[in-house]
């Protein structure tokens, strides 16, 4: 084994020891139950919506439980890093209001980012190395492809284990006269000796027992002494992490089920006890054979901004996720829904499919419970961000937008279910607005062809209608103007009888009502047509049946 003084010369000399470390994160005082969980994302590229799923289960664990949540950037992986990450991160952890109860400057466990935490990481590793539980490691890339070589020829399992891990039990002199010559090394954990062809159980939090073979690997654990800083690997930080910021539940994906092996040895290795991990089932996309996990290069809908640029209500998504958490969440209404705690043991192995189909529904029913002056402070936080012309109108009409916002909302037994997300406000209330409505040019506009009523007809029962318009509060009564005025230029009574004798009407009543829909709301469909000259006003209603006369 090699002299203690050798190794401490390898770390700073005023590098702590880890009890220090650990009368520094005292263990949490905190009631019996009380879950920490963490979320540790790595900006090695953008939130995956699956991030933000495995947060609140994090998030929600931790609170229904009296416990902490907190948010802890793997960042150790600096070359991969992508910029613009952490800020997209904190953007989609606001929009989702899932924070992290412990920040830098509010929590006694940080730094909470991890390549901030150097120090912490390299006495563990002394520690290690001093018992002879880690080695310095010399191999090359290119005898380390040479070794894998061999052993694929001799079809054994890859990897740097037993006699293949060439510096394994090298002679101590062997090591100094590399450290002299100045020569990079990586610090690999030493796997237990008796670790080849053994199973270990363990048990998860959602799956059950579970059976693994056990890590034989002598896995590096500090990367590469030609680095600064000086950084470990996600499997040793993990480890140190985990323990000194007193987390007891890691739930994490399930990709990391493989690694639970090392993981269970780095924390016995290290005298730490161990955490209990829960590893959730992807999400997944539907494809025309079946289903494959979400996957961030080929899907939009993968990527958190793709959720917030579109505007969808934090809540109705966070209420979806719920929902592929626990199928039970799915039965409940929204609020309810939001209030009940996940179930670690009612998350699916199988991972569930995400259906935008399905989350418009849920979003839309969302929103046509929410009140006019709530939509309309949605809508004015998301254009703020993604259609500045937008929050330009809406602030210059504010009113104007509240009466839009009452159509067929106010007052009814079934609200209108028009947005699914704040994108979809221009689709469906634009034309409400003078700055976002193009009034007909007259008779001849082409959104009138669908409707093949004779161009000279449009426009004196057009002039006739502006002429002795009546802005009146009684739908019926309102609507009779429009039967009286089309009777009177000779419009069927109804579309029967106009089917009957199509040449002797310019249309049926039916065709009649379309004209002053199109001229007021530049569709011909739209929402309750006196409720609309309602919100608009008389005199834009006029302006626009004016139009339609040319
Ligand atoms: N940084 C890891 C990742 O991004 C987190 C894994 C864990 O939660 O332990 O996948």
């Amino acid at each position: 084994m090699l002299d203690r003084v050798v190794i401490d010369a390898l770390f700073p000399a005023d590098l702590p020891e880890p009890a220090y470390w650990e009368h520094h994160y005292p263990p949490r005082e905190l009631p019996e139950g009380a879950q920490i969980t963490r979320f540790g994302p790595s900006p090695t590229g953008f939130v995956h919506i699956g991030g933000i799923y495995v947060a609140t289960i994090d998030r929600d664990v931790a609170a229904h439980s009296g416990g902490v949540y907190l948010v802890r950037v793997e960042d150790t992986d600096q070359s991969r890093e992508v910029e613009g990450a952490l800020a997209q991160f904190a953007r989609a952890f606001d929009y989702f209001g899932i924070p992290s109860d412990e920040t830098d400057g509010h929590g006694n466990y940080g730094p909470y980012h991890q390549s901030a935490r150097e120090r912490i990481y390299l006495s563990y590793v002394r520690e290690l190395l001093r018992h002879g539980k880690a080695y310095p490691c010399f191999a090359t890339k290119g005898e380390l492809a040479d070794i894998t070589g061999r052993q694929q020829a001799a079809k054994i399992p890859t990897g740097y284990y037993g006699p293949w891990a060439i510096w394994r039990d090298a002679e101590p002199a062997a090591v100094r006269a590399k450290l002299d010559e100045g020569a990079p090394y990586v610090v690999r954990f030493r796997a237990p000796d008796n670790a080849n062809g053994q199973r270990v159980r363990f048990t998860d939090a959602i799956r059950g027992e579970l059976e693994h073979e056990a890590n034989r690997n002598d896995t590096v654990i500090l990367k590469s002494s030609d680095q600064t800083p000086r950084l470990p690997t996600y499997h040793f930080a993990h480890a140190v992490d985990d323990h000194l910021m007193r987390v007891t539940l890691v739930i994490r994906g399930e990709e990391w089920i493989s690694s639970v092996p090392l993981h269970l040895q780095l924390f016995d290795t290290l005298g730490f006890d161990p955490v209990t991990y829960a590893h959730i089932a992807p999400l997944m996309k539907k494809t025309a054979g079946g289903k494959r996990k979400l996957s961030k290069r080929t899907d939009p809908e993968a990527g958190v901004d793709f959720y917030i640029e579109a505007g969808y209500p934090a809540e109705a998504v966070l209420y979806y996720l719920r929902g592929l958490a626990n199928g039970r969440l799915a039965e409940l209404p929204l609020e309810q829904a939001l209030a009940t705690p996940i179930r670690l043991d009612q998350c699916g192995v199988a991972g569930p499919l995400v259906d935008l189909v399905k989350l418009e529904d849920i979003s839309a029913d969302h929103i046509a419970t929410l009140p006019g002056p709530q939509i309309l402070a949605a809508v004015r936080a998301w254009a703020a961000q993604f259609d500045p012309e937008l929050v330009t109108i809406l602030h210059a009409e504010r009113d104007l937008a509240l009466r839009a916002l009452t159509v067929e909302r106010d007052g009814v037994d079934n609200p209108r279910k028009d947005l699914r997300k704040w994108s979809d406000f221009r689709a469906a209330y634009g034309f409400f607005f003078p700055q976002l409505f193009a009034p007909l040019s007259g008779p001849t506009d082409e959104r009138l062809i669908p409707l093949g009523v004779d161009a000279t007809i449009t426009a004196n029962y057009a002039h006739d209608f502006a002429y002795g318009y009546q802005h009146l509060d009684d739908p019926q009564e309102w609507f009779n103007q429009i039967r009286e005025l089309a009777a009177k230029h000779g419009f069927a009574a109804n579309a029967k009888e106009y089917k009957k004798n199509p040449d002797t009407y310019p249309g049926s009543i039916r065709e009649a009502s379309q004209l002053i829909r199109v001229a007021l709301t530049g569709s011909t469909r739209s929402p309750d047509l006196h409720a609309v000259t309602q919100a608009l006003g008389a005199p834009e209603v006029l302006r626009r049946l004016r139009a339609l006369a040319g």
